[in-house]
């Protein structure tokens, strides 16, 4: 298996001081410790010979900010440096990623195959946009590797999956995955947002793109709205390219957030780890609770998967109340104290929803079904907190 190029300016360090450090110049403008939030549209140059030296490439700098800001550069040179890639492509939300990914990869005629279990609204992009563009999706079971094999033919372009996904936390065998697109030439794409990279690193196992909504853990703070595609520099140049002509670029505050939240990414995912399965422990023994799905769990049926590649298994528990219809269980919801309802995961504070409601509501019972999504199903992105606290939470509202 081929080890991806690290940054060749970064030395090897652990994930919390890559998290304060990686990407950052020594010295700043200022001597400031922070990177400036730098709110230029455009960038000036002295005369004509230092546009044309820029033209040439004979100088590295900003041109004008769609195509790029040296803060986006900062930032982006940390999450390829966490995510142990050459390369990463910073963008506007973790869809914007999604979509400026395939739109750059894909042709009319060219086809992709997905793991069924995916965030609604990247199927719903392939489902109902890619389509008109003469794409050809196939959807197959989730791990389900010879469906996925019987899917391809001459015209397959891209392998798609999340892991885990979302919301039943199942976990790709990353080795399979790759190999598979390796045998066919076929590039793969992991949607890696519920692991991030301090859980597993795709690329590690011959993976082609890492991509993230650094909505969620990167960002960590319920307070911005990024994305982010990790690969080589090579396979991201048209995609950089594309990205530069779609707009789908974050401001500066945006950015300096980011920075700013990556800081403490580490450590934050340690925490996400150690609530995400002490909660889940919790909910396993609980007479009330019909399932749980969490990685970390011996009972999960991808827990021998998850424990070979992961470090930990995340903040997102998602489980099932024994004999409730969808009305009690949307009492149990209501019944928390801590966490909020609110889509969205991987911030600071929990986060629970109802999916049948949240995001399904406008879905038919028999695509509910498809999806396997039940009406006693509540997700819960435990946040931060004491995890004694969220359990002694979730004790009462069972109660
Ligand atoms: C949230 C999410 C997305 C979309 O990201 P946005 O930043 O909301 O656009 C994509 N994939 C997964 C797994 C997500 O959880």
């Amino acid at each position: 298996m081929t080890k991806p190029t690290r940054n060749d300016d970064q030395p090897v360090w652990g994930f919390s001081t890559l998290s304060v450090h990686a990407g950052e110049a020594r010295q700043k403008p200022a001597y400031a410790i922070t990177d400036p939030i730098l709110c230029a549209a455009t960038f000036t140059f002295e005369n004509t010979d230092a546009v044309i030296e820029f033209l040439e490439k004979k100088i590295p700098r900003g041109e004008y900010a769609r195509y790029g800001t040296p803060a986006e550069a900062t930032v982006e040179k940390k999450l390829a440096a966490l995510e142990g890639g050459q390369e990463a492509v910073l963008y506007s939300s973790g869809m914007a990623a999604i979509v400026g990914l395939l739109l750059a990869k894909l042709n009319s005629g060219d086809e992709v195959v997905f793991f069924d279990e995916c965030y609604h609204r990247s199927r719903e992009f392939c489902v109902r946009h890619l389509s008109r563009f003469g794409v050809v999706t196939h959807q197959v079971p989730a791990c389900d590797y010879d469906a996925m094999e019987r899917a391809i033919n001459p015209r397959t372009r891209l392998l798609i999956s999340e892991s885990p996904t979302n919301p039943h936390l199942s976990v790709v065998d990353l080795e399979r995955f790759a190999a598979i697109g390796r045998k066919h030439g076929i590039e793969t794409l992991i949607d890696a947002t519920l692991a991030t990279p301090y859980n597993v690193r795709p690329l590690e196992y011959g993976v082609d793109y890492v991509l993230h909504s650094a909505t969620k853990y990167l960002g960590g703070h319920n307070d911005l709205l990024a994305g982010v595609i990790v690969g080589s520099s090579e396979k991201l140049a048209p995609v950089r390219k594309l990205r530069g002509l779609l707009g789908s670029i974050s401001s500066a505050h945006t950015v300096y957030l980011l920075e700013r939240g990556l800081k403490t990414f580490a450590l934050r995912m340690e925490r996400h780890n150690a609530n995400g399965q002490a909660v889940a422990e919790f909910l396993a023994s609980h007479p009330r609770i019909e399932r749980v799905y969490y990685p970390g769990l011996p009972s999960h049926p991808y827990h021998e998967v998850a424990r070979r590649t992961m470090r930990g298994f995340g903040g997102l528990v998602t489980f099932l109340v024994k004999d409730a219809d969808w009305r009690e269980t949307a009492r149990i919801v209501d019944r928390v104290t801590i966490p909020r309802i609110a889509p969205s995961l991987g911030g600071v504070e929990s986060l629970i929803e109802q999916p049948l409601v949240m995001s399904y509501y406008e879905c038919s019972p028999e695509d509910r079904k498809r999806f396997g999504i039940p009406d006693n199903m509540i997700r819960l992105s435990c946040g931060v907190e004491n995890a004694e606290d969220l359990i002694a939470d979730l004790q009462q509202a069972l109660a």
